[in-house]
C-alpha cells in the first residue's frame, strides 16, 4: 500500500456546489491524553460533560443555517452519553467513527486497532438506526506508518476514511497524498481535509485551529481558491466554540502542556461568528449527503466554487 502522488487514478466529484462539514464529537482533556505524559493515568475516565453542552451548541448552530454534516464520534462518549448520540442522528447528520479511547492509529498494532474499531462500531450500531460507513482517525493518525489500517476498515463494512491530511506536521500527514477525495483502495475512498496550494505547499484552510486563526478575509480567499479543485473537507471540535470551557487547562501541571492548552483556545470566541459567516456564503452537507457511497453511485460531472 502506497499514498505517493497528488494525482490519483480515480477522483471523486461532487454533485452539486457544495462542501463537507465534518465534526470530532469529544471533550479536548480526554481527545489530548496520548499528547501528556502527566494525564496518561485518565485513560479510561468517561469524557467531560462539557462535550454534551457543546455538541447541542453545535447541533443548534448547523440546523439554523440548514447545515447537514458527518458527525465522527469518539466511543468513549457514546458509551457515556448515548442520548447525545440520538440526538445528533435525530437532527439528520450522518455517523462515524472515531475510535474508541482516541489512540494514536500509528501505536497501535493491526489487531489492537481492529479490536478497537469492532468495539467502537459494536457499541455504535447498537445506538443509532443510519449505517455507519466511515471512520476518522484521532489526530489524522494514519500516516505512512499505518496505511495497514484501511484494510481492516474495509473488512469492518466501512466504505471511506477520513483521515490523511495532505500536509507534513510532526505528529501526522502524507504531504504528497491527493488533496481531493478520491478511490484509496479498490471500492474504498478516502476524504482528506481541505487545504489550498501556497508556494509549492498544501496549507489547511478548513479547521480546528487553522480555521480558528486565519482571519475571516483571508480564510475566504483561501476556501475561494481551494474549492477550485472539488468539494472542500472542513471539520470542527465541538470544544472549539466554547471560550469558557477552561476545565481541561486547570488539569494540566506542566508548562508546556499549559501552553499547548492556551494556544488550542486562541479563536474559540470568534469561531462562532466565523462559522456562521461561512454558513452565509456556503451550502454544506455530510460526506455520504454529498457522496452516497452505500448506494455505489459516486460520480456527477460537474463541480463549480460555491464561495460567493
Ligand atoms: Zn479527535
Amino acid at each position: 500500500m502506497s499514498v505517493s502522488t497528488n494525482e490519483p487514478a480515480k477522483r471523486l466529484v461532487a454533485p452539486s456546489t457544495r462542501h463537507i462539514m465534518t465534526v470530532d464529537v469529544e471533550d479536548w482533556y480526554t481527545s489530548s491524553l496520548d499528547l501528556f505524559a502527566e494525564a496518561s493515568a485518565d485513560h479510561g475516565k468517561a469524557p467531560d460533560a462539557s462535550v454534551v453542552r457543546n455538541t447541542l451548541r453545535c447541533l443548534e448552530l448547523f440546523a439554523r443555517h440548514g447545515c447537514r454534516a458527518t458527525f465522527f464520534i469518539l466511543t468513549t462518549v457514546a458509551e457515556t452519553y448515548p442520548d447525545l448520540v440520538r440526538e445528533i442522528e435525530r437532527h439528520g447528520h450522518e455517523i462515524g467513527v472515531h475510535g474508541y479511547q482516541h489512540r494514536l492509529v500509528y501505536n497501535l498494532k493491526p489487531a489492537e486497532f481492529e479490536d478497537d474499531l469492532k468495539k467502537s462500531l459494536d457499541i455504535l450500531r447498537n445506538l443509532v438506526r443510519c449505517p455507519i460507513v466511515g471512520f476518522r482517525a484521532p489526530y489524522w493518525s494514519i500516516t505512512r506508518k499505518s496505511l495497514w489500517a484501511l484494510e481492516i476498515l474495509q473488512r469492518a463494512g466501512l466504505r471511506y476514511d477520513a483521515s490523511i491530511f495532505p500536509i507534513y506536521r510532526k505528529l501526522y500527514g502524507i504531504p504528497d497524498a491527493p488533496v481531493t477525495p478520491y478511490e484509496i483502495r479498490p471500492g474504498f475512498w478516502e476524504f482528506p481535509p481541505a487545504t489550498c496550494r501556497v508556494l509549492g505547499v498544501n496549507v489547511p484552510v478548513a479547521g480546528g485551529g487553522y480555521l480558528r486563526m486565519l482571519p475571516g478575509a483571508l480564510l475566504k480567499a483561501l476556501t475561494r481558491q481551494a474549492s477550485r479543485s472539488g468539494a472542500l473537507v472542513f471539520y470542527l471540535h465541538p470544544y472549539e466554540l466554547d471560550p469558557t470551557d477552561t476545565h481541561a487547562g486547570r488539569r494540566l501541571t506542566r508548562l508546556k502542556s499549559r501552553l499547548y492548552f492556551l494556544q488550542q483556545m486562541i479563536g474559540r470566541k470568534s469561531n462562532p461568528g466565523k462559522i456562521q459567516n461561512l454558513f452565509n456564503c456556503i451550502r454544506f452537507d455530510s460526506i455520504t449527503g454529498t457522496y452516497p457511497l452505500e448506494t455505489g453511485s459516486v460520480a456527477s460531472p460537474t463541480l463549480s466554487p460555491s464561495v460567493g
